[in-house]
């Protein structure tokens, strides 16, 4: 299968990773939308929030983990945004799950 983000999991393709764990791997996007802004991938392949059921027990635990880590360590905390956009619609890109990180600026509410 030709993903993206699977070749950045399996190292293939290099990317600035900030944590990895067995599971999991967070590192930042190509091209940020805010002073931080960071991915948070399962290893494992699946395609969105839609088949999150297929992912091991546990994953989405873990990078929920690794988020709250990454908002302590990176002093997020007071104001971050984790987004996971789903279809086309609302502008998936890469058919990967993944959970936009965005930090250390101010964010609109409701979103665009
Ligand atoms: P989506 O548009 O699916 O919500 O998010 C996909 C994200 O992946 C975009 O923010 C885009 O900038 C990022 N991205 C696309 N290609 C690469 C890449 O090769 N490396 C990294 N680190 N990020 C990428
Ligand atoms: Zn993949």
């Amino acid at each position: 299968m030709d993903c993206l983000f699977c070749k950045i999991a399996k190292k293939e393709i290099d990317s600035n990773t900030v944590l990895e764990t067995e599971d999991v791997m967070v590192f930042k996007d190509i091209d940020p939308k805010a002073p931080v802004h960071l991915l948070a991938i399962p290893k494992q392949h699946i395609k969105s929030v839609m088949e999150v059921e297929k992912l091991a027990g546990g994953v989405l635990e873990e990078i929920f983990e690794s988020i709250a880590k990454i908002a302590q360590d990176m002093d997020l905390a007071d104001g971050f945004r984790v987004v996971t956009n789903t279809g086309r619609g609302a502008g998936q890109s890469v058919d990967h799950l993944h959970f936009h990180i965005l930090g250390k600026r101010k964010f609109a509410w409701p979103p665009g």
